[in-house]
């Protein structure tokens, strides 16, 4: 990933507040359209011009080609702060972050997040590389914000069970390990939406933890269908069982590994 420099002109008297309005809302729209990653974006003020650093998933993110209606409609709404259209300059390559799949073919696709990656949640099968989310048609209402949103939720929840120790943490676990809560409904159905966008078969990853033993969790069966899903060898280290049918993967219990 790519960390880059936004410069925004001011083209006449403005006001802070006016800035922070019109910049921020395009930062979102950009975040929700998958072309800049995280949801920090500090900003600075020089003389007469605003500069944001972000982080893009690669190089020309920004680029319009890629550019949503909603970011099209920031764009168009930072000139009523009196402020240019940004300046893109890209700073290097993020030394913290992973690469991008590039956009060949793969044979199938993921969503898997965990609360320490900002890329994208939806992953080349094949590869395991995060899979920009605006080289996908738009998901749902122009953009992957409902998308993007699942990851925060998913994300949430996952940092929530990691600290442990709070009453909450069951409540996220269930979230994130039961296929019928609210956040695994969500998320099977946008991989539905996206294997129909893009006809590439699309999975849902269930996380897996606790469990009685190590025997009953390596023969568990699919929770929606019940058939043996149990691969023969762990993809990527990450997935030890696979549902075709019902489009899900999981892993053995992070319990009896
Ligand atoms: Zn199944």
């Amino acid at each position: 990933m790519f960390v880059v420099e936004l410069t925004f002109e001011c083209f006449d008297n403005t006001t802070i507040s006016a800035v922070d309005r019109a910049v921020n809302g395009l930062m979102d729209a950009l975040r929700y359209n998958g072309q800049v990653l995280g949801r920090e974006f500090p900003m600075v003020m020089g003389d007469g011009l605003f500069q944001v650093r972000a982080v893009c998933p690669e190089q020309d993110s920004l680029n319009p080609v890629h550019h949503s209606g909603q970011v099209m409609g920031a764009m168009k709404k930072l000139s009523e702060a009196c402020l240019l259209s940004p300046k893109v300059r890209v700073l290097g390559r993020d030394l913290n972050s992973e690469a991008s799949a590039d956009n060949s073919e793969r044979s199938w696709q993921v969503l898997y997040t965990t609360y320490v990656h900002t890329c994208s949640p939806l992953r080349c099968g094949d590869s395991l590389l995060p899979i920009p989310l605006y080289h996908l048609p738009a998901t749902f209402n122009g953009d992957h914000k409902a998308v993007v949103r699942w990851q925060t939720e998913w994300q949430a929840c996952d940092e929530i069970q990691m600290a442990g120790a709070f009453k909450a943490e069951h409540a996220a676990l269930a979230e994130i390990t039961e296929i019928d809560s609210l956040l695994s409904i969500k998320g099977w159905d946008i991989r539905g939406r996206i294997e129909y966008l893009t006809g590439i078969p699309t999975y849902y990853y269930l996380y897996r933890v606790g469990g009685k033993d190590r025997d009953s969790e390596e023969s568990r069966c699919c929770p929606k269908c019940g058939s043996e899903w149990r691969l023969p060898q762990s993809l990527h280290d990450i997935f030890d069982f696979k549902c075709d049918r019902c489009r899900i993967v999981s892993n053995l219990s992070w319990d009896f590994q």
